[in-house]
């Protein structure tokens, strides 16, 4: 059984995903297929440097992040050209690994984590999704305890996401992670009966 995973920035991905894997399901991170596109070596980063230039990459061949960012994130056109390069291959590679990991245990869970599920439009990869729930206002803190950043900082990055509140409506099944971890291990242990899967 496949399952997706996302909720917002801080919402509590990360811990959810390590409660179900804990429990013994698989998981396919998304935030990591990402990273790799960008390795060197990878065709989705020498596409990159053919769009963007070699002002992209760091002396030693790596992708430099910030100057990428720089470029993207002031430029709506260079951004969906840059989604163009990399969404595909993210796709494809989270189809990829999901599916080995179906056909090597059908009835073990797979849980693939996607941060951005519903804004990539990846939610027709799956027929159930968990949204990992927490209002606005605890996102906001659990962000800015995690992070370095500034209060507009953090909100800017909030901003930048579907609203959380939408995510949950769209849900299959929510986790409510504002409460304490003990009450969302409840929670999972709960979804996991609900889908039947063995203790
Ligand atoms: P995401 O993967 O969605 O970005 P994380 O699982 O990393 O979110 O959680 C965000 C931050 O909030 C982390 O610092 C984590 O330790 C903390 N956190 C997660 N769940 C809880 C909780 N129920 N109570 C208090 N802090 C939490």
């Amino acid at each position: 059984m496949i399952i997706g995973l996302t909720g917002g920035i801080a919402s509590g991905k990360s811990t959810v995903s390590a409660l179900l894997a804990a429990k013994g399901a698989r998981l396919v991170d998304a935030d990591v297929i990402a990273r790799e596109v960008m390795l060197p070596g990878h065709p989705v980063l020498a596409a990159a440097v053919q769009q963007f230039g070699s002002g992209i990459l760091q002396p030693d061949g790596t992708l430099d992040r910030a100057r990428l960012g720089e470029i993207v994130f002031k430029d709506p056109e260079a951004l969906a050209q840059l989604n163009g390069l990399t969404h595909p291959a993210i796709r494809k590679e989270i189809k990829r690994q999901m599916y080995v990991y179906e056909e090597e245990d059908p009835q073990r869970l797979v849980v693939v984590d996607i941060p951005l599920l519903y804004e990539s439009e990846l939610d027709n990869l799956f027929t159930q999704i968990i949204v990992v729930y927490v209002p606005r206002a605890v996102q906001l803190e659990r962000l800015l305890q995690r992070s370095g950043l500034t209060r507009e900082q953090a909100e800017g990055r909030l901003n930048a996401q579907m609203d959380i509140e939408a995510k949950r409506k769209r849900a299959d099944y929510v986790i409510d992670n504002s409460g304490a971890i003990a009450e969302t291990e409840r929670q999972v242990a709960e979804l996991w009966d609900r889908l039947g899967l063995p203790c």
